[in-house]
């Protein structure tokens, strides 16, 4: 990371789910609420930090003082994420990416019932990884990835902590989709472990914001 003067660095967040469409009027998505990647981004400015935001679909008001771009697959958020990242000194990779979509998107209404069929299926294909393939040319940049998992994690997001070059994997489990409140596990790739219990998404925030101060050490 190039030190910029005053501590003051050029932060992409990312948020919300990505909306894989099935035709004009039909998608697949998910819960995420983009509550944690906003509050993320008003964290980071309110720390005098320059904020990129990336968002997926979500009913949010942008903080003030972020620059917002809107995307809606996850295919576009991997090409505004890839131009953002190379004039930013950070990456928080908060966002729900669909895993997959539809392998064609038809342009009129997906009409399987009027062939009165009880079944039907629909064929789809894996997304990109937006964080395994930006950090290919991760440099000295600090990049934050989430990892929403059920039971118990830890193994998992070790690994995704490597696969993907993350310096810091934030571990989540399902209730923190939708919710104002969390608990968290902040897993760094030194093998430092931090649990914050039950804290309002703001106060995870500030702590994530934390780890961009230089002395935070990675
Ligand atoms: O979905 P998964 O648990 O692998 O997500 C871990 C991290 O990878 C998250 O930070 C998420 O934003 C990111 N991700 C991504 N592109 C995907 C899937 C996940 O960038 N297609």
């Amino acid at each position: 990371m190039s030190p910029q003067r005053g501590g003051r660095r050029r932060v992409l967040v990312t948020a919300g789910p990505t909306r894989e469409r099935i035709d004009p009027v039909r998608y697949l998505s998910n819960d995420s609420s983009g509550v944690m990647g906003f509050a993320i981004a008003e964290a980071a400015r309110a720390a005098g930090h320059e904020v990129i935001l990336v968002a997926g679909p979500v009913d949010l008001a942008t903080p003030k003082g972020v620059r917002r771009v809107n995307v809606e697959s996850a295919r576009e958020m991997l090409s505004a994420a890839r131009e953002a990242f190379s004039e930013c000194d950070a990456l928080f990779m908060t966002a729900a990416v669909c895993d997959f979509r539809p392998v064609r998107r038809l342009s009129g209404k997906w009409r399987k019932k009027d062939d009165g069929q009880e079944r039907a299926s629909l064929e789809l294909v894996s997304n990109p990884d937006i964080l395994a393939s930006i950090t290919r040319r991760k440099g000295g940049r600090l990049v934050v990835g989430f990892a929403l998992e059920t039971g118990d994690g830890l193994r998992r997001a070790k690994r995704k902590l490597e696969k993907k070059r993350m310096d810091y994997v934030v571990l989540n489990g399902p209730l923190a989709l939708n919710a104002s409140r969390t608990s968290v596990t902040i897993l760094g790739r030194d093998g430092s472990q931090r649990r914050l219990t039950d804290r309002t998404k703001r106060a995870v925030a500030k702590e994530l914001v934390g780890l961009l101060s230089p002395d935070a050490g990675r």
